[in-house]
């Protein structure tokens, strides 16, 4: 598994398509990613063979999408400079000149 920037995410993929939700290090809101479609498409009954092709595949478009979803969850999340957590808008002290999560803030 990649590493993400959220430390929590849940993978919403299937076979037939890939979707990760992310969640804020402070309070946990989700945001889910685009849909990245599998694009390899494979008849319903596999071949042994075709079956190994397809799950090597599968795992090499899953990671390049998880790959995206991540710089997109990096637009969407802001990072504390004190703290280093991920956080989502809401907890993200936006009054502030440095870029702080509200925890920090108040310190
Ligand atoms: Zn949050
Ligand atoms: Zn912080």
């Amino acid at each position: 598994m990649l590493k993400t920037i959220t430390k929590k995410i849940i993978d919403r993929s299937t076979d037939e398509f890939f979707k990760f939700e992310f969640h804020c290090d402070r309070c946990g809101a989700g945001w889910e990613s685009d849909t990245y479609c599998f694009e390899h498409g494979f008849p319903e009954k596999l071949t042994e063979g075709e079956q190994r092709a397809k799950n090597i595949m599968w795992k090499v478009e899953h990671d390049a999408a998880l790959e995206r979803a991540n710089l997109e969850a990096r637009l969407r999340f802001n990072q504390c400079n004190s703290c280093g957590r991920i956080i989502c808008d809401e907890c993200f002290a936006m009054d502030e000149d440095e870029d702080l999560c509200i925890d920090c803030a108040k310190q």
